[in-house]
C-alpha cells in the first residue's frame, strides 16, 4: 500500500456532521466541558439542514390549545405503528423545550401578533388524539426555518470554543477488536493530508442518503456516508425500506415546496381542476400525512388525470392566498418556484411530483442517541464508543413514515440527548487508551484503491445506473416482481464497484475521488434499501405494495435490521417494536386503521 503521512488528533468527543443535529450535540458536549471536534466535508452552514423550509414540531399551544401527548399520538399514527413509543414520548415531551431553547440561542422565529412563536399547519398534526381540528403546531422562521436553526447553533458552538475541522471528509470509523468505536479516519480534502482522530465517543449526525435516487429534495451532499461507515464496521441498519416521497417536488427540478405551503391553505388539483385530495382523505384533505398525499397524486397521474402536456404532474394552486401572505411567510418557496418552474405563484399553479425527500431508516439508537445492535439475543445492546443522531439515525421516532416538520425537532432533541449523554459516560480526566496497531488501516487501502482505480466505468456512470434503478424499483408504488428485479439490478450495479475508473490521481481536491468514496457509501444502502424492500411483503407508510395492500401487524409489526457483506450477501433480522412508553402519564396507543 501507498504509505501515506498521517496526522493524529486526540479529542474526547468527535462529531461527524455540522447539520443541525451535529451542531446540537456539539454544542451540548462542549457546553459539559468535553473537548470537542466537528468534522464536516461542507462549511456547517452549507449542510442540507439549511434548506429546511416549513419549520419544527412542539406542542407550545401558541395559537391554540395543544398537548404533547396528542402530538405523541399522531406521530405514533403518522408512523403507522412502526415507532417505537419510549422514544416517541421522549421527543414530543421535549420538544417544546428544545425550541424555547434554539429560541435563546437566538433562531428568529417568526412571531404572532402578541410576540409568540408562529406555528402553522403541517400534515398528519392533529387535536385531541386524531379526533379535533387540525393542530398549529409547526414553529417557523418564515420558509427558511433550516438556515435560520444553522447559523444560530453554529455560532452557539463556536462561543463554547467546540473546535471545527471543516471541509474534511471522513472515510472510516476506527473500531478495535472488541467492536468498540476509537474515532475516524478523515482526509483534508483541500491538501489530502490524512487525519487520524482519536476519541473516548464518536457521534455520526451525516444525514439521509437521498441522493440514491435520481430525483430528490435533498443536497448532493446527501450521501448517508455515516450509514455507509456502520454498514463496513459489521453494525446493521434499521427500516430502510422506509423511504420518504414529498408530494410537492417541482416538477423536473425536484426542488422542493413545502408543506407549510398547504398548510397555509395551498392545495393540489388535477387535470380536472377537481381537488381530489377531498376524495382519499375526507377530513385531513391536502393536509394528510406525506405517503397518502403521495400515493393519491400517483393514482391520479395513473388514472389519466395529470396535469401538462404528458399528464404527468400535478398542480399545486398558492394563487387564492392574500399575496402580502405569500411575500411574509413563504418568500423562499415563491422565488423557487419562479426560478425552477417560471410561475409566479400569485397568479398560476406551480407543477409538481412526489419526489424522494426523507429516510426514515439507519443507524439503529436508542433515546440517548447510542447505536445499539442485536447481539447475543439482545436487540438493544450498546455499542461502545458510538453514538448516531438525526437523519443517519432510526431512534426510531418515525417507524414507517415521518411527519413534516418532525425532523428539525428529532434533530435538536436527539442532538442534545446525545451531548447530555456523553456528559454522563465520558470522563475528561480518563487517559485515553492508544489505537489499535493497524487503526485507519482499512481506511486508507479504500482511499487508495478508489484513488488508483483503473476500470472501464466511471464513477458518475455507475452511480446514474444505480440512481434509475432505485428511481423505477423502488418507488411509491412496489410490487414484488419489480422489486426482485431491482435486487438483481442493484446487485450488478454493486459488484461492478470493482470496475471503477477514476481519472484524477491527485490528492488537491480531488471531488472526483470524493465522490467515488460517496459513491461507495450509496450502493451499500441501495443494496439494503432494496433488499429490505423486497423483504417486506405488507404496506405500512410510505412501503406500499400492490402485491400486499394491507398492514399485517400479525407478522411485520417489527423493525428490520439488514447487514451487507462485502460480498454484497444481505442478511435480515428484526427487532420488536417498543409498544411501551416512559411514563405513566401517557398509556401505550393501540394499532388501528390510518385514516385522515
Ligand atoms: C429541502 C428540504 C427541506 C426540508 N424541510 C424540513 C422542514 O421544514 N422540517 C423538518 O422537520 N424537516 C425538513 N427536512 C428534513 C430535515 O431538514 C433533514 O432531515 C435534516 O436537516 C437532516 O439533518 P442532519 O443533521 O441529520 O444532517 P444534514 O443537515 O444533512 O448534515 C449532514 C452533515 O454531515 C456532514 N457529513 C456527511 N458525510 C460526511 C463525511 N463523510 N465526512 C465529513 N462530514 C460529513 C456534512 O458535511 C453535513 O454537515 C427537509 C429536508 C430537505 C431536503
Amino acid at each position: 500500500m501507498t504509505a501515506y503521512p498521517i496526522t493524529d488528533h486526540s479529542y474526547d468527543v468527535v462529531v461527524v456532521g455540522a447539520g443541525g443535529s451535529g451542531l446540537r450535540a456539539t454544542l451540548g458536549c462542549a457546553q459539559a466541558g468535553l473537548r470537542t471536534v466537528n468534522i464536516t466535508k461542507v462549511f456547517p452552514t452549507r449542510s442540507h439542514t439549511v434548506a429546511a423550509q416549513g419549520g419544527i414540531s412542539a406542542s407550545l399551544g401558541n395559537m391554540m390549545e395543544d398537548d404533547w401527548r396528542w402530538h405523541m399520538f399522531d406521530t405514533v399514527k403518522g408512523s403507522d405503528w412502526l415507532g417505537d413509543q419510549d422514544a416517541i414520548e421522549y421527543l414530543c415531551r421535549e420538544a417544546p423545550t428544545a425550541v424555547y431553547e434554539l429560541e435563546h440561542f437566538g433562531v428568529p422565529f417568526s412571531r404572532t401578533e402578541e410576540g409568540k412563536i408562529y406555528q402553522r399547519a403541517f400534515g398528519g398534526m392533529t387535536t385531541e388524539y386524531g379526533e379535533g381540528p387540525a393542530a398549529l403546531r409547526t414553529c417557523a422562521a418564515a420558509d427558511r426555518t433550516g438556515h435560520a436553526m444553522l447559523h444560530t447553533l453554529y455560532g452557539q458552538s463556536v462561543r463554547h470554543n467546540a473546535e471545527f475541522m471543516i471541509e474534511y471528509f471522513v472515510i472510516d470509523l476506527i473500531m478495535d477488536e472488541e467492536g468498540a468505536c476509537r474515532g475516524v479516519v478523515a482526509i483534508n480534502m483541500d491538501d489530502g493530508t490524512i487525519h487520524r482522530i482519536r476519541a473516548k465517543l464518536t457521534i455520526l449526525a451525516t444525514g439521509g442518503y437521498g441522493r440514491t435516487y435520481f430525483s430528490c429534495t435533498s443536497a448532493h451532499t446527501c450521501t448517508g456516508d455515516g450509514n455507509g461507515m456502520v454498514l463496513r464496521a459489521g453494525l446493521p441498519l434499521q427500516d430502510m425500506e422506509f423511504i420518504q416521497f414529498h408530494p410537492t417536488g417541482i416538477y423536473g427540478a425536484g426542488c422542493l415546496i413545502t408543506e407549510g405551503a398547504r398548510g397555509e391553505g395551498g392545495y393540489v388539483t388535477n387535470s380536472e381542476g377537481e381537488r381530489f385530495m377531498e376524495r382519499y382523505a375526507p377530513s385531513a384533505k391536502d393536509l394528510a400525512s406525506r405517503d397518502v398525499v403521495s400515493r393519491s397524486m400517483t393514482i391520479e397521474i395513473r388514472e389519466g388525470r395529470g396535469v401538462g402536456p404528458n399528464k404527468d404532474h400535478i398542480y399545486l394552486h398558492l394563487d387564492h392566498l392574500d399575496p402580502a401572505i405569500l411575500a411574509e411567510r413563504l418568500p423562499g418557496i415563491s422565488e423557487s418556484a419562479r426560478i425552477f418552474a417560471g410561475v409566479d405563484v400569485t397568479k398560476e399553479p406551480i407543477p409538481v411530483l412526489p419526489t424522494v425527500h426523507y429516510n426514515m431508516g439507519g443507524i439503529q439508537t436508542n433515546f440517548h442517541g447510542e447505536v445499539v445492535t442485536l447481539k447475543d439475543g439482545n436487540p438493544d445492546q450498546v455499542v461502545p464508543g458510538l453514538m448516531a443522531v438525526g437523519e443517519a439515525a432510526c431512534v426510531s421516532v418515525h417507524g414507517a413514515n415521518r411527519l413534516g416538520s418532525n425532523s428539525l425537532i428529532d434533530l435538536v432533541v436527539f442532538g442534545r440527548a446525545a451531548g447530555l449523554r456523553a456528559a454522563q459516560i465520558v470522563d475528561p480526566e480518563e487517559k485515553q487508551r492508544d489505537l489499535p496497531a493497524d487503526a485507519g488501516e482499512m481506511a486508507l487501502s479504500r482511499l487508495d484503491a478508489a484513488r488508483h482505480a483503473n476500470g472501464s466505468t466511471s464513477t458518475a456512470e455507475l452511480r446514474l445506473k444505480m440512481q434509475r434503478i432505485m428511481q423505477n424499483n423502488c418507488a411509491v408504488f412496489r410490487t414484488g416482481e419489480v422489486l426482485e428485479e431491482g435486487v438483481k439490478l442493484i446487485k450488478e450495479v454493486y459488484d461492478a464497484r470493482n470496475d471503477l475508473k477514476t481519472f484524477d490521481r491527485s490528492l488537491i481536491w480531488n471531488s472526483d475521488l470524493i465522490e467515488t468514496l460517496e459513491f461507495d457509501n450509496l450502493i451499500r444502502q441501495a443494496m439494503v434499501a432494496m433488499y429490505s424492500a423486497e423483504n417486506r411483503k405488507e404496506s405500512r407508510g410510505a412501503h406500499a405494495r400492490e402485491d400486499y395492500p394491507d398492514r399485517d401487524d400479525e407478522n411485520w409489526m417489527k423493525h428490520t435490521l439488514a447487514w451487507l457483506d462485502e460480498d454484497g450477501t444481505v442478511r435480515m433480522d428484526y427487532r420488536p417494536v417498543h409498544s411501551y412508553t416512559l411514563s405513566n402519564d401517557i398509556e401505550y396507543i393501540k394499532p388501528k386503521a390510518r385514516v385522515y
